[in-house]
C-alpha cells in the first residue's frame, strides 16, 4: 500500500487502517498523545493515544446520539454537563435544544479544546457559544462537587484507561447520581459489544443498582472498534421509551430522529444479553 497509512490496533490481533494526507499536530499533553491528522476518507481526525476519537465524515452520528436521546426524554432540560467531549460535538448539539440555558463541559486536557476548534472548526464551533461554559479540569472531581444541579449529564470520554479510568466506576455513577436533579438522566459512552462485552454488562449491573431505569442503545460508529457502539442510560424517573410525540420539536440532523430515538433500544440479541 502506498503512501502513509495510519492504523489503531482495536485488540491485539485486529485494527482498523486508513490513508493519511498530512499530520496537522501532534503533541505529548500532561494527559494523552494528542494527533491530529488529515485523512483521505474520513477528513480530519482526533486520535488520542493512538485511538480514533472524532473524524469530520462520521462525528455526527455519535454526537447526535450522545446528546438527543437523553434530551428528548427530559420533559425540559434546562442545565446539562458534559465531562470529556473536549471536540465540542456533544455542546453543538445540546445547543440545538433551545430549553437548555446553560450546557458546562468539563475536559481534562485543555490542549484537546485548543485543537479541536484550530482543526475542527465543525465539530467545535459551538464551544464559545454564550449559553456553554468550558472548564479544564477532572470529571471525576466536577461530580464529586455537585449535588442536585443538572437536568442530564453525558459522559463523553475516552476509554476507560489513562485519565478516564474514574469515569466508568460504580463511585462515579453514584456520584452523577447525586450531581443530577431529582428527575435526572445520565447517558455515557461504554464502548463497543465485540471487544469490550465485560465493561458493557459491568456498567449495566453498577447503573442498574443505582437508577430505576437503565437502559442501553446502539449506533453505527464506522470509525469506532467494530463499528457498533453501545450507549449507557441512567434514569431517575423519565424512561427514553416512554416519550410523547409532542416533545420532539424540529431538529437539524444527519443520523437522529424520532424513529430512531426508539429503534436504537432494539438490541440484537448478543448485546441484548449484556443488560440482563
Ligand atoms: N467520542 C470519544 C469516545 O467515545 O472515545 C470521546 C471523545 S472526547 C475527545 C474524549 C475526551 O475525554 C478527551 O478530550 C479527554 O481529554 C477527556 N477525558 C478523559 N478523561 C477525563 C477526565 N477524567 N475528566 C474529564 N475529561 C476526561
Amino acid at each position: 500500500m502506498g503512501g502513509l497509512w495510519f492504523t489503531e490496533k482495536q485488540t491485539d490481533h485486529y485494527g482498523i487502517t486508513m490513508k493519511v494526507k498530512r499530520t496537522l499536530h501532534t503533541e505529548q499533553t500532561d494527559f494523552q498523545m494528542l494527533e491530529m491528522v488529515e485523512t483521505e476518507e474520513w477528513g480530519n481526525m482526533l486520535l488520542l493515544d493512538g485511538m480514533v476519537m472524532t473524524t469530520v465524515k462520521d462525528e455526527f452520528v455519535y454526537h447526535e446520539m450522545v446528546a438527543h436521546v437523553p434530551l428528548f426524554t427530559h420533559p425540559n432540560p434546562e442545565k446539562v454537563l458534559v465531562v470529556g467531549g473536549g471536540d465540542g460535538g456533544v455542546i453543538r448539539e445540546i445547543m440545538k435544544h433551545p430549553s437548555v440555558k446553560k450546557a458546562v463541559l468539563v475536559d481534562i486536557d485543555g490542549k484537546v479544546i485548543e485543537y479541536s476548534k484550530q482543526y475542527l472548526p465543525e465539530i467545535a464551533g459551538e464551544l464559545d457559544n454564550e449559553r456553554v461554559e468550558v472548564k479544564v479540569g477532572d470529571g471525576f472531581m466536577e461530580i464529586a462537587e455537585s449535588e442536585n444541579e443538572y437536568d442530564v449529564i453525558m459522559v463523553d470520554s475516552t476509554e476507560p484507561v489513562g485519565p478516564a479510568v474514574n469515569l466508568f466506576t460504580k463511585g462515579f455513577y453514584d456520584g452523577i447520581s447525586k450531581a443530577l436533579k431529582e428527575d435526572g438522566i445520565f447517558v455515557a459512552q461504554t464502548d463497543n459489544p465485540w471487544f469490550k462485552a465485560d465493561l458493557i454488562r459491568e456498567v449495566q449491573n453498577d447503573v442498574k443498582e443505582i437508577f430505576p431505569i437503565t437502559r442501553l442503545y446502539i449506533a453505527n460508529v464506522p470509525t469506532y472498534p467494530s463499528g457498533m457502539w453501545t450507549f449507557t442510560l441512567g434514569s431517575k424517573q423519565h424512561d427514553p421509551l416512554d416519550v410523547a410525540d409532542s416533545r420532539f420539536h424540529e431538529i437539524d440532523t444527519k443520523y437522529y430522529t424520532k424513529e430512531l430515538h426508539k429503534a436504537a433500544f432494539v438490541l440484537p440479541k448478543f448485546v441484548a444479553d449484556l443488560t440482563k
